[in-house]
């Protein structure tokens, strides 16, 4: 279903991915989960469908998508194989902030790359405070140094990086010179050809096996024309500018997660086998597929209109953003699980896609901001701090 109506442009955009990812990104996703595959094709599929130019306005030549169209395409590709909706995903948030306020310079080079089809970019965001996985609550991102030439980045590591190794352009977050503080945070976008870089382990993740999403270290100089906006202003930029973005998208491919598995089962569960019987002739299942539907709704809905409220200019804090983005997370974990139950051996023994599905669901529940993370920022803006 979708709730409100829709533009040309957004029908057109919802149509054009829906087509793609049938007919190109559907067909290769089992092969891209069971061989931990990159997908590559897929994803330059989406590139010649006009898609990974959807967030550049249309004045520099991209589409010019809203926040609503957005979420249409990133569900569609993420319908057929999650972990290309993930690696698509990641790039539109990558190249959100370079596409609202590039410079010129960035306006002539890398923002014609995403248009022009040769700047696939991703996020590396995450790290951890040592060398390897070692947890501390709350994370510092790394200083890098200023010099005449450029930004110097030590031997930067990062844990957890969708496209390692096959993207042109990595967002990263950085705090410039050692005094910065952790909420003075500065955008980069830096060029894959133009740093050394290495991944530090092959990605084995339960789910979204395509992603490639390995840890990274990155040593070099980034030229400063490859800052975005100001020094020490990016945590302002992440808050009223990619926020909605990030979010919305991440909704956007858990619901894609919940949907595309959800209309698997409505083809399997209505298959007569030689018995004669049918799944969705028991009245646990027809209670469940039910249910089932009602889930995916209200995820979707929230998420729509999240969106076009935010189109509208109608949101003034992330907090529908974020309720989105833990609400279609959830609705992916509880449909998958469900389809499991209801399709028994036949799931779990994965002749059926659902345990793929299910395995995908559950990175939603700690991306981004982790869901019990995004609980603690909307209580945050649901009771704030009396002002002192
Ligand atoms: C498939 C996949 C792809 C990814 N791709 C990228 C990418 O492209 N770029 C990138 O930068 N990162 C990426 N990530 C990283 C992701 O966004 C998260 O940062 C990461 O999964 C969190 O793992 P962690 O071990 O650091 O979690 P932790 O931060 O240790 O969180 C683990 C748990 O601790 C609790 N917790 C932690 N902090 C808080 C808090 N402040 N409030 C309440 N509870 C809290 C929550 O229960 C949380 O689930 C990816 C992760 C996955 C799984």
């Amino acid at each position: 279903m979708t709730y409100l109506p829709l533009t040309e442009p957004q029908q057109h955009w919802r149509d054009t991915a829906r087509d793609v990812a049938t007919r190109e990104v559907g067909p290769r996703a089992a092969a891209t989960d069971s061989e931990r595959a990159f997908p590559r094709q897929s994803l330059a599929a989406l590139r010649d469908a006009g898609l990974w130019k959807l967030r550049v306005g249309a004045a520099d030549g991209g589409v010019g998508a809203d926040l609503l169209t957005t979420c249409l395409v990133v569900e569609e590709i993420a319908k057929k194989c999650p972990s290309t909706g993930m690696c698509y995903k990641m790039h539109v948030e990558a190249s959100e902030l370079i596409a609202r306020m590039p410079s010129d310079a960035q306006r002539q080079g890398v923002l014609k790359g995403i248009v022009d089809g040769k700047v696939f970019c991703t996020v590396a965001g995450g790290e951890t405070s040592g060398k390897g996985d070692d947890w501390v609550p709350g994370m510092q991102l790394s200083a890098v140094e200023k010099t005449p030439a450029g930004y110097r980045l030590d031997g930067i590591r990062k844990s957890y990086v969708t496209s390692a190794g096959e993207a042109t352009h990595y967002f990263m977050l950085c705090r410039v010179g050692a005094d910065a503080k952790p909420n003075q945070l500065t955008a980069l976008l830096v060029e894959a050809d133009r740093i050394d870089w290495q991944t530090l382990e092959p990605w084995h993740g339960l789910g979204m096996r395509g992603n490639n999403s390995m840890p990274m270290r990155f040593s070099g100089l980034v030229p400063e024309a490859n800052r975005i906006g100001d020094e020490h202003a990016g945590l302002k930029y992440l808050g009223a500018v990619m926020m909605p973005v990030v979010a919305l998208t991440y909704g956007a491919a858990y619901l894609g997660v919940a949907a595309g598995a959800y209309e698997i089962a409505c083809v399997e569960a209505a298959k007569r086998h030689p018995s004669g019987a049918r799944r969705l002739d028991n009245a646990i299942n027809q209670r469940r597929m039910a249910e089932l539907s009602a889930r995916i709704e209200a995820a979707r809905a929230l998420l729509h209109v999240a969106a076009a409220a935010g189109d509208a200019g109608q949101v003034q804090a992330p907090l529908p953003y974020l309720q989105a983005k833990v609400t279609c997370s959830e609705a992916a974990v509880f449909v998958t699980q469900e389809l499991m139950t209801m399709f028994g051996g036949t799931a779990f023994a994965a002749r059926l896609p659902f345990e793929r599905y299910f395995r995908d669901a559950r990175a939603g529940m700690i991306m981004g901001l982790a869901n019990d993370d995004a609980y603690q920022t909307i209580f945050g803006m649901l009771f704030p701090e009396p002002k002192k």
